[in-house]
Protein backbone atom coordinates (compact mmCIF):
# COMPACT_ATOMS: atom_id res chain seq x y z
CA UNK A 1 0.00 0.00 0.00
CA UNK A 2 0.83 3.65 -0.86
CA UNK A 3 1.48 6.14 1.96
CA UNK A 4 -0.94 7.85 0.01
CA UNK A 5 -3.74 5.18 -0.17
CA UNK A 6 -6.33 4.73 2.35
CA UNK A 7 -6.07 1.32 3.50
CA UNK A 8 -9.09 -1.36 2.46
CA UNK A 9 -11.63 -2.81 4.53
CA UNK A 10 -10.03 -6.04 4.86
CA UNK A 11 -6.37 -4.21 5.16
CA UNK A 12 -8.20 -2.38 7.83
CA UNK A 13 -9.68 -5.69 9.55
CA UNK A 14 -6.11 -7.14 9.31
CA UNK A 15 -4.42 -4.14 11.33
CA UNK A 16 -6.89 -3.58 13.94
CA UNK A 17 -6.27 -7.32 14.76
CA UNK A 18 -2.99 -6.36 14.86
CA UNK A 19 -3.06 -3.62 17.51
CA UNK A 20 -6.05 -5.46 19.53
CA UNK A 21 -3.72 -8.63 20.01
CA UNK A 22 -0.72 -7.17 21.71
CA UNK A 23 0.04 -6.49 25.01
CA UNK A 24 0.82 -2.94 24.43
CA UNK A 25 -2.46 -1.00 24.64
CA UNK A 26 -3.20 1.20 21.79
CA UNK A 27 -5.16 4.96 21.94
CA UNK A 28 -5.54 7.85 20.06
CA UNK A 29 -6.98 11.03 21.48
CA UNK A 30 -8.50 13.99 19.31
CA UNK A 31 -6.29 17.12 20.39
CA UNK A 32 -9.21 19.33 19.67
CA UNK A 33 -11.91 17.49 22.17
CA UNK A 34 -9.86 15.88 24.13
CA UNK A 35 -11.50 13.17 23.53
CA UNK A 36 -10.54 9.19 22.84
CA UNK A 37 -11.08 8.76 19.50
CA UNK A 38 -9.98 5.18 20.23
CA UNK A 39 -8.78 2.72 22.84
CA UNK A 40 -7.71 -0.92 22.44
CA UNK A 41 -10.07 -3.40 24.28
CA UNK A 42 -7.22 -4.75 25.88
CA UNK A 43 -7.47 -2.05 28.53
CA UNK A 44 -10.17 -3.93 30.23
CA UNK A 45 -7.96 -6.90 31.00
CA UNK A 46 -5.30 -4.67 32.60
CA UNK A 47 -7.53 -2.35 34.28
CA UNK A 48 -10.49 -3.16 34.70
CA UNK A 49 -12.53 -0.38 32.91
CA UNK A 50 -14.44 -0.88 29.82
CA UNK A 51 -13.00 0.91 26.97
CA UNK A 52 -16.54 2.80 26.59
CA UNK A 53 -15.92 4.22 29.95
CA UNK A 54 -12.51 5.83 28.16
CA UNK A 55 -14.08 9.31 26.89
CA UNK A 56 -12.00 12.11 27.65
CA UNK A 57 -9.14 13.01 28.46
CA UNK A 58 -10.14 13.85 31.94
CA UNK A 59 -11.15 10.12 32.72
CA UNK A 60 -7.27 9.10 31.79
CA UNK A 61 -6.11 11.68 34.69
CA UNK A 62 -8.95 10.42 37.22
CA UNK A 63 -7.65 7.10 37.17
CA UNK A 64 -4.00 7.73 37.74
CA UNK A 65 -2.64 7.65 41.14
CA UNK A 66 -2.81 11.09 42.82
CA UNK A 67 1.03 11.10 43.32
CA UNK A 68 1.73 11.00 39.29
CA UNK A 69 -1.15 13.08 38.00
CA UNK A 70 -0.47 16.54 38.04
CA UNK A 71 3.33 15.52 36.57
CA UNK A 72 2.34 13.56 34.66
CA UNK A 73 -0.26 15.42 33.13
CA UNK A 74 1.72 18.74 32.80
CA UNK A 75 4.35 16.70 31.19
CA UNK A 76 2.51 14.74 28.73
CA UNK A 77 0.42 18.14 28.14
CA UNK A 78 3.66 20.19 27.49
CA UNK A 79 5.06 17.79 25.11
CA UNK A 80 1.70 17.35 23.18
CA UNK A 81 1.27 20.82 23.28
CA UNK A 82 5.35 21.70 22.09
CA UNK A 83 4.85 18.43 19.16
CA UNK A 84 7.23 16.46 21.16
CA UNK A 85 6.81 12.41 20.87
CA UNK A 86 7.28 11.46 24.54
CA UNK A 87 6.71 9.19 27.12
CA UNK A 88 5.73 8.87 30.75
CA UNK A 89 5.35 6.27 33.69
CA UNK A 90 3.06 6.63 36.27
CA UNK A 91 0.36 4.52 38.46
CA UNK A 92 -3.36 4.08 36.95
CA UNK A 93 -5.68 2.78 38.95
CA UNK A 94 -7.88 -0.85 38.20
CA UNK A 95 -11.11 -0.50 38.93
CA UNK A 96 -10.75 -2.67 41.64
CA UNK A 97 -8.97 0.17 43.49
CA UNK A 98 -5.01 -1.22 43.02
CA UNK A 99 -2.70 0.32 40.81
CA UNK A 100 -0.72 -1.09 37.66
CA UNK A 101 2.57 0.81 37.08
CA UNK A 102 2.24 1.96 32.95
CA UNK A 103 4.40 3.38 30.83
CA UNK A 104 1.93 5.07 28.37
CA UNK A 105 4.38 5.87 24.73
CA UNK A 106 2.79 9.13 23.03
CA UNK A 107 3.05 9.83 19.43
CA UNK A 108 2.27 13.22 18.05
CA UNK A 109 0.18 13.95 15.40
CA UNK A 110 0.82 16.91 13.50
CA UNK A 111 -1.48 18.70 10.85
CA UNK A 112 -0.03 20.10 7.46
CA UNK A 113 0.40 23.33 9.39
CA UNK A 114 2.55 21.77 12.38
CA UNK A 115 -0.51 22.02 14.98
CA UNK A 116 -1.26 19.20 16.79
CA UNK A 117 -4.07 16.95 15.16
CA UNK A 118 -3.81 14.06 17.45
CA UNK A 119 -1.98 12.02 19.80
CA UNK A 120 -1.40 8.10 19.59
CA UNK A 121 0.11 5.69 22.03
CA UNK A 122 0.32 2.16 23.27
CA UNK A 123 0.17 1.83 27.09
CA UNK A 124 2.46 -0.80 28.46
CA UNK A 125 2.02 -2.54 31.58
CA UNK A 126 5.69 -2.27 33.44
CA UNK A 127 4.48 -3.01 36.81
CA UNK A 128 6.70 -6.45 36.81
CA UNK A 129 9.55 -4.63 35.65
CA UNK A 130 8.78 -1.76 38.69
CA UNK A 131 8.57 -4.57 41.20
CA UNK A 132 11.75 -5.58 39.85
CA UNK A 133 13.43 -2.37 40.24
CA UNK A 134 12.14 -2.05 43.99
CA UNK A 135 13.02 -4.96 44.39
CA UNK A 136 16.89 -4.53 43.26
CA UNK A 137 16.51 -0.91 45.26
CA UNK A 138 15.87 -3.04 48.39
CA UNK A 139 18.61 -5.21 47.68
CA UNK A 140 21.05 -2.43 47.46
CA UNK A 141 19.82 -0.94 50.47
CA UNK A 142 20.66 -4.24 52.10
CA UNK A 143 23.80 -5.00 51.09
CA UNK A 144 24.91 -1.06 51.93
CA UNK A 145 23.64 -1.90 55.38
CA UNK A 146 25.83 -4.96 55.28
CA UNK A 147 28.82 -3.38 54.47
CA UNK A 148 28.66 -1.45 57.47
CA UNK A 149 27.99 -4.12 59.18
CA UNK A 150 30.27 -6.62 61.28
CA UNK A 151 29.25 -9.80 60.37
CA UNK A 152 29.78 -12.00 63.84
CA UNK A 153 28.44 -9.44 65.94
CA UNK A 154 25.80 -7.05 64.25
CA UNK A 155 27.16 -4.04 65.47
CA UNK A 156 28.98 -1.36 62.97
CA UNK A 157 32.26 -2.51 61.70
CA UNK A 158 35.69 -0.53 61.46
CA UNK A 159 34.86 0.73 58.14
CA UNK A 160 31.62 2.79 59.34
CA UNK A 161 33.91 3.06 62.67
CA UNK A 162 36.01 5.36 60.14
CA UNK A 163 33.29 7.24 58.68
CA UNK A 164 31.52 8.07 61.52
CA UNK A 165 34.31 9.06 63.73
CA UNK A 166 35.61 11.36 61.55
CA UNK A 167 31.93 13.19 61.12
CA UNK A 168 32.00 13.48 64.77
CA UNK A 169 35.70 15.05 64.83
CA UNK A 170 34.70 17.61 62.21
CA UNK A 171 31.33 18.30 64.30
CA UNK A 172 33.65 18.44 67.46
CA UNK A 173 35.78 21.09 65.60
CA UNK A 174 33.15 23.07 64.31
CA UNK A 175 31.13 23.59 67.62
CA UNK A 176 33.63 23.17 70.57
CA UNK A 177 31.72 20.52 71.97
CA UNK A 178 33.68 17.71 73.63
CA UNK A 179 34.43 14.08 71.92
CA UNK A 180 35.18 11.13 73.68
CA UNK A 181 35.73 7.78 72.82
CA UNK A 182 36.40 4.88 74.53
CA UNK A 183 38.14 1.32 73.75
CA UNK A 184 37.77 -1.57 75.26
CA UNK A 185 39.95 -5.48 74.57
CA UNK A 186 38.92 -8.02 76.07
CA UNK A 187 41.44 -9.62 78.39
CA UNK A 188 43.21 -13.05 78.11
CA UNK A 189 40.97 -13.59 75.07
CA UNK A 190 43.32 -15.94 73.40
CA UNK A 191 43.62 -17.90 76.34
CA UNK A 192 39.84 -17.91 76.51
CA UNK A 193 39.57 -19.47 72.57
CA UNK A 194 42.54 -22.25 73.11
CA UNK A 195 40.69 -23.15 76.56
CA UNK A 196 36.80 -23.27 75.18
CA UNK A 197 37.35 -22.99 71.37
CA UNK A 198 37.28 -21.00 68.92
CA UNK A 199 32.61 -21.58 68.43
CA UNK A 200 32.51 -20.66 72.01
CA UNK A 201 34.58 -17.10 71.46
CA UNK A 202 32.67 -16.17 68.71
CA UNK A 203 29.34 -16.82 70.91
CA UNK A 204 31.47 -14.49 73.73
CA UNK A 205 32.35 -11.87 71.43
CA UNK A 206 28.90 -11.67 70.58
CA UNK A 207 27.69 -11.63 73.87
CA UNK A 208 29.65 -8.61 74.83
CA UNK A 209 28.75 -6.37 71.96
CA UNK A 210 25.16 -7.11 72.92
CA UNK A 211 25.82 -5.69 76.60
CA UNK A 212 27.87 -2.89 75.07
CA UNK A 213 24.48 -2.01 72.90
CA UNK A 214 22.88 -1.81 75.68
CA UNK A 215 24.79 0.88 77.49
CA UNK A 216 24.72 4.09 75.49
CA UNK A 217 21.14 5.66 74.78
CA UNK A 218 21.97 8.89 73.59
CA UNK A 219 21.20 8.90 69.38
CA UNK A 220 24.71 10.24 68.37
CA UNK A 221 26.52 7.67 70.77
CA UNK A 222 27.64 4.65 68.44
CA UNK A 223 29.46 1.02 69.20
CA UNK A 224 31.59 -0.42 66.60
CA UNK A 225 34.09 -3.85 66.68
CA UNK A 226 37.23 -2.08 66.11
CA UNK A 227 39.36 -5.20 65.89
CA UNK A 228 39.08 -8.98 66.85
CA UNK A 229 38.12 -8.34 70.58
CA UNK A 230 38.35 -4.84 70.56
CA UNK A 231 35.20 -2.60 70.48
CA UNK A 232 35.18 1.23 70.66
CA UNK A 233 32.17 3.88 71.98
CA UNK A 234 32.25 7.27 69.91
CA UNK A 235 30.75 9.65 72.22
CA UNK A 236 29.71 13.51 71.29
CA UNK A 237 29.34 16.30 73.13
CA UNK A 238 30.47 14.01 76.05
CA UNK A 239 32.85 15.24 78.59
CA UNK A 240 35.86 13.20 80.78
CA UNK A 241 34.16 12.39 83.47
CA UNK A 242 30.90 11.41 81.68
CA UNK A 243 32.54 9.28 79.11
CA UNK A 244 35.10 7.85 82.43
CA UNK A 245 31.45 6.89 84.03
CA UNK A 246 30.52 4.87 80.71
CA UNK A 247 33.43 3.46 80.09
CA UNK A 248 32.79 2.27 84.44
CA UNK A 249 29.86 0.83 83.14
CA UNK A 250 30.81 -1.25 80.51
CA UNK A 251 33.83 -2.80 82.44
CA UNK A 252 31.00 -3.52 85.26
CA UNK A 253 28.22 -4.72 83.20
CA UNK A 254 30.81 -7.41 81.40
CA UNK A 255 32.20 -8.80 85.73
CA UNK A 256 28.74 -8.67 86.42
CA UNK A 257 28.13 -11.42 83.57
CA UNK A 258 30.18 -13.78 84.87
CA UNK A 259 31.27 -15.18 81.86
CA UNK A 260 33.55 -18.16 83.02
CA UNK A 261 37.39 -17.42 81.98
CA UNK A 262 39.09 -20.38 83.95
CA UNK A 263 42.29 -19.35 81.96
CA UNK A 264 42.43 -15.57 82.80
CA UNK A 265 45.13 -14.19 84.21
CA UNK A 266 43.69 -12.54 86.69
CA UNK A 267 40.61 -14.49 87.71
CA UNK A 268 37.93 -16.95 86.75
CA UNK A 269 35.70 -14.61 84.69
CA UNK A 270 35.87 -12.87 81.94
CA UNK A 271 37.14 -8.84 82.22
CA UNK A 272 38.13 -6.18 79.97
CA UNK A 273 40.45 -3.37 79.92
CA UNK A 274 39.32 0.04 78.18
CA UNK A 275 40.93 3.54 77.74
CA UNK A 276 39.34 6.24 77.58
CA UNK A 277 40.21 9.93 75.51
CA UNK A 278 38.22 13.28 75.52
CA UNK A 279 39.09 16.55 73.60
CA UNK A 280 37.22 19.62 72.26
CA UNK A 281 39.60 19.29 68.78
CA UNK A 282 40.30 22.89 67.22
CA UNK A 283 40.58 23.39 63.37
CA UNK A 284 44.54 22.72 63.25
CA UNK A 285 44.15 18.86 65.78
CA UNK A 286 44.06 15.33 63.62
CA UNK A 287 42.01 12.55 64.44
CA UNK A 288 44.51 9.91 64.12
CA UNK A 289 46.95 10.88 67.00
CA UNK A 290 43.37 10.99 68.99
CA UNK A 291 42.47 7.86 68.38
CA UNK A 292 46.53 6.67 69.32
CA UNK A 293 46.03 8.46 72.53
CA UNK A 294 42.80 6.12 73.39
CA UNK A 295 44.64 3.30 72.39
CA UNK A 296 47.48 3.88 74.10
CA UNK A 297 45.63 4.24 77.58
CA UNK A 298 43.89 0.97 76.68
CA UNK A 299 47.63 -0.91 76.22
CA UNK A 300 48.29 0.80 79.94
CA UNK A 301 45.38 -0.39 81.07
CA UNK A 302 46.61 -3.72 79.90
CA UNK A 303 50.20 -2.91 81.61
CA UNK A 304 48.03 -1.56 85.04
CA UNK A 305 46.84 -5.16 85.51
CA UNK A 306 44.17 -5.44 82.94
CA UNK A 307 40.62 -5.38 83.87
CA UNK A 308 40.98 -1.42 84.51
CA UNK A 309 40.26 1.87 82.81
CA UNK A 310 42.95 4.24 82.11
CA UNK A 311 41.56 8.26 81.12
CA UNK A 312 43.85 11.12 81.95
CA UNK A 313 42.83 11.48 85.51
CA UNK A 314 43.50 7.89 86.15
P1 LIG B 1 45.17 -9.13 76.31
O1 LIG B 1 44.63 -9.38 77.67
O2 LIG B 1 46.53 -8.53 76.35
O3 LIG B 1 44.25 -8.38 75.46
O4 LIG B 1 45.36 -10.56 75.66
P2 LIG B 1 44.51 -11.22 74.52
O5 LIG B 1 44.79 -12.67 74.55
O6 LIG B 1 43.10 -10.85 74.64
O7 LIG B 1 45.07 -10.46 73.28
P3 LIG B 1 45.55 -10.92 71.88
O8 LIG B 1 45.48 -9.73 71.01
O9 LIG B 1 46.87 -11.62 72.01
O10 LIG B 1 44.48 -11.97 71.39
C1 LIG B 1 43.27 -11.63 70.85
C2 LIG B 1 42.56 -12.89 70.47
O11 LIG B 1 41.27 -12.62 69.97
C3 LIG B 1 43.32 -13.63 69.39
C4 LIG B 1 42.24 -14.01 68.40
O12 LIG B 1 42.27 -15.37 68.11
C5 LIG B 1 40.98 -13.67 69.10
N1 LIG B 1 39.97 -13.23 68.15
C6 LIG B 1 40.01 -12.19 67.33
N2 LIG B 1 38.90 -12.14 66.56
C7 LIG B 1 38.13 -13.21 66.91
C8 LIG B 1 36.88 -13.72 66.47
O13 LIG B 1 36.21 -13.18 65.60
N3 LIG B 1 36.42 -14.82 67.08
C9 LIG B 1 37.12 -15.44 68.06
N4 LIG B 1 36.60 -16.52 68.61
N5 LIG B 1 38.31 -15.00 68.47
C10 LIG B 1 38.81 -13.90 67.92
MG1 LIG C 1 42.61 -8.84 74.41
MG1 LIG D 1 43.25 -7.14 71.21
Amino acid sequence: MLATEKPSDTESAVYRTLLESTNAIPWKIDWQTAQFAYIGPQIENLLGWHPASWVTVQDWADRMHPDDRAWAVDFCIAQSKAGVDHEADYRAQHKNGEYIWIRDVVHVVRNQDGSVESLIGFMFDISERKRTEEKLLSLQRELEELSFKDGLTGVANRRRFDTVVEREWRDAQQTGQPLSLVMLDIDYFKQYNDHYGHLQGDHCLKQVARMLGTITSRPRDFLARFGGEEFVLVLPATDERTALDIAVRCRDLIAQAHIPHERSGIGTTLTASLGVCTMIPSPEDELQPFIERADRRLYQAKQQGRNGIVTSFR
